[in-house]
């Protein structure tokens, strides 16, 4: 089955704790994006958030890649600076393309496609990046993007790599 993961990070080591998933799937990864930035909103002593999304092909269920996403994130809270601060490492699953069809699921575990991502510039954006082709509930992503906030579209900045 394939599967767009969206991950995210606001620690100062955000770069490297978003690499460990990258390096988690990389011989399963079909498309990734670039990196992003999204600056914070409302909370402002706040690291603005990394975002990116991996497009993967991986041979298990949906529930045991959300248990592998969620082993990476408990690997990212071993690093942790302080209780109750940002989080480190965030990895959602997106959509899964079965056979050609998109998995629906309402189960709290596992919601699929993920509730919020068709209102999330910084999911939405680097999807678009890895796939232009994208298309979530039958709406092509590129057209979930242009009716989304400009100014929200364009708060979330390609990074240069390094
Ligand atoms: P949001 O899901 O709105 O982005 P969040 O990522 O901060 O919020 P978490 O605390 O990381 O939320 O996850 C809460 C629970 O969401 C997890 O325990 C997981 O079982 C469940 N969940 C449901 N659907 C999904 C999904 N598509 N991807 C990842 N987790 C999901
Ligand atoms: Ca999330
Ligand atoms: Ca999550």
């Amino acid at each position: 089955m394939r599967a767009v993961l969206s991950i995210g990070s606001n620690l100062d080591d955000r770069r490297s704790l978003l690499q460990t998933v990258v390096d988690e799937f990389r011989a399963e990864t079909v498309a990734a994006s670039p990196v992003f930035s999204t600056p914070p909103w409302g909370v402002e002593d706040q690291d603005e958030f990394l975002n990116a999304v991996l497009i993967v092909d991986v041979d298990t269920s949906p529930l045991d890649l959300l248990r592998r996403g969620q082993g990476l994130e408990e690997a990212a809270d071993r690093v942790r600076v302080r209780r109750w601060g940002p989080r480190t490492l965030d990895v959602d699953i997106v959509q899964v393309i079965r056979d050609g069809e998109e998995i629906c699921s309402d189960d709290p575990e596992l919601t699929l496609p993920h509730p919020h991502a068709h209102e999330r510039a910084f999911v939405l954006v680097p999807w678009l990046a890895a796939d232009p082709d994208a298309v979530l509930r039958g709406t092509p992503v590129a057209e979930l993007v242009a009716g989304l906030d400009a100014g929200d579209v364009a708060a979330v900045r390609e990074v240069p790599e390094g």
